[in-house]
């Protein structure tokens, strides 16, 4: 218990010791930067008594010219005199007890020239404002000016919808003035001065389309950001696939005056560009695909085929290249293609074509008939179980060509009751032939056939029962035995 008792005893006599030797450095800290400063004060006292006794307005501006070098030199002198206290605390302590009263003296005339000093000042100087570069008059504070800047801002954001900042980048400057002779302007007139200001001009960033202006900006920034959003527009996703992303016109950003009703904001702008097409973005890529290579198509005739009739002996086939190319683009429409390599994959095959030389039998009947088929007679023409069969039948299986008797026009050509699939060629000499049951037909109704000419597909197509082919040849609408004919 004792000893809890006596602990903060100790502790509390430390702390007065502490405290005390706190204030002693506190007081020498402060007569040493006034010694030191005797000296470096001189200069200047000597400077603001020769000012206050001639009590010129001139010299009261080499007074306020003076005070920016003034308080440099406070900064520097109070650095060099904390270094100077902490390295040589006793010496100045001797030092001040030595010179007490001339120290005393030097304080009170250094307060009193200041505070004079300060007080003259204050009533005899403002600042000249200016904006962008031209004096537009004097004031007492600066924070009058910074007031109406504000009001005018809000006032011009509104009106062209976008932020405008009159004081943007320091168009409005200060300077200290002596005023004893100036007229001093209040709000009013700062907001009567500073509104003419900015209906006459403002310095603007304009972008510029093949030398001539299409829009004025507030800054760079927005000027850029303008350009950039319409590139983004057509350059998309990764950037690294463009060897080059730029505008198919002559496009800069330039520092121009304009008067502050002209500046419009990039959104607006971004839009008005786009839509009336004022700036093309012109996009460069390379690119390696492969793509096909067409294949050439030879004609070859000969004595197998008729005049007018053609048949494909070897089809072509289109062979494959590997390329590389330089591609343009404008707005992301391809307008250029420069090939800058190929390389052949695999040759195209050329496309051989037989065109026939032969001259093309008659289409009209010369009353001499072929068979359309041949094959084993399966039935034949007359009567049979009560039945009369007009035709014969010859047995072929499915797909078998059947062709033209003789040459004639084609007459029928499609389902034709229990024959089936059939071709009813007329002869135009009295003569008809009909061939049934075919899988499928190769002619159509008007067509002119020659002699042995492929007119259907043999099938079993209507009432039959295997394939096979039913011909009739017809005299005037009579039936009557092909065998007696072919
Ligand atoms: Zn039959």
């Amino acid at each position: 218990m004792a000893d809890i008792k006596n602990e903060p005893t100790i502790e509390k006599k430390a702390s007065k010791k502490k405290k005390s030797s706190k204030l002693f450095n506190f007081l020498v800290d402060i007569m040493a930067e006034i010694v030191y400063a005797v000296d470096e004060f001189n200069d200047i006292l000597a400077m603001g008594a020769n000012a206050l006794g001639r009590g010129t307005i001139t010299a009261m501006a080499a007074i306020v010219t003076g005070v920016d070098n003034l308080l440099l030199l406070i900064d520097k002198m109070c650095l060099w005199i904390k270094f100077k206290v902490l390295t040589n605390v006793h010496h100045i302590a001797e030092l001040i007890v030595k010179n007490a009263k001339a120290i005393v003296r030097i304080v009170s005339g250094v307060l009193i020239t200041s505070i004079a000093m300060f007080a003259l000042m204050a009533a005899c100087t403002g600042y000249e404002y200016s904006y962008n570069g031209r004096s537009l008059g004097f004031i007492n504070d600066q924070g009058e000016v910074k007031k109406v800047v504000e009001v005018i801002n809000k006032g011009l954001s509104k009106k062209y919808d976008l932020d405008v900042n009159i004081d943007d980048g320091g168009s409005i400057s200060y300077k200290r003035a002596v005023t004893i002779n100036k007229d001093i302007d209040d709000a009013d007139d700062v907001l009567m001065r500073l509104t003419n200001m900015t209906d006459a001009n403002v310095k603007a960033f304009a972008i510029v389309v093949n030398d001539k202006v299409i829009a004025y900006l507030d800054s760079h920034e927005s000027a850029s950001k303008v350009l950039n959003n319409i590139s983004e527009k057509y350059a998309k996703g990764d950037l690294a696939q463009y060897n080059s992303i730029g505008f198919k016109e002559k496009v800069e950003i330039k520092s121009l005056n304009t008067i502050v009703g002209n500046l419009k904001s990039p959104d607006s702008i971004t839009k008005y560009i786009l839509k009336h097409k004022t700036i093309h973005v012109k996009t460069v890529k390379t690119k390696v695909y492969k793509r096909g290579i067409k294949y050439k198509t030879v004609y070859k005739k000969t004595k197998n085929l008729y005049r007018g009739d053609s048949s494909v002996s070897r089809q072509g086939v289109r062979g494959v290249e590997r390329v590389k190319a330089k591609i343009t683009y404008i707005n992301g429409k391809e307008v250029k293609r420069k090939i800058l390599k190929k390389k052949v994959l695999s040759e195209p095959v050329t496309k051989i074509v037989l065109v026939g030389t032969t001259k093309r039998p008659p289409t009209v009947g010369d009353g001499h008939f072929i068979r359309p088929v041949n094959g084993v007679q399966t039935y034949g023409f007359g009567w049979r179980w009560g039945r009369h069969h007009d035709g014969i039948d010859i047995g072929v299986s499915t797909g078998t060509p059947i062709h033209a008797a003789d040459g004639g026009t084609v007459v029928h050509a499609g389902w034709y009751y229990a024959y089936g699939y059939a071709v009813i060629i007329d002869h135009q000499n009295g003569y008809q032939t009909l061939y049934g049951h075919n899988s499928k037909i190769l002619v159509h109704v008007g067509q002119k056939v020659y002699e042995g000419e492929t007119i259907a597909l043999a099938g079993s197509t209507g009432r039959s029962f295997g394939s096979h082919c039913h011909f009739e040849i017809h005299i005037h609408g009579t039936p009557v035995d092909p065998n007696k004919y072919v």
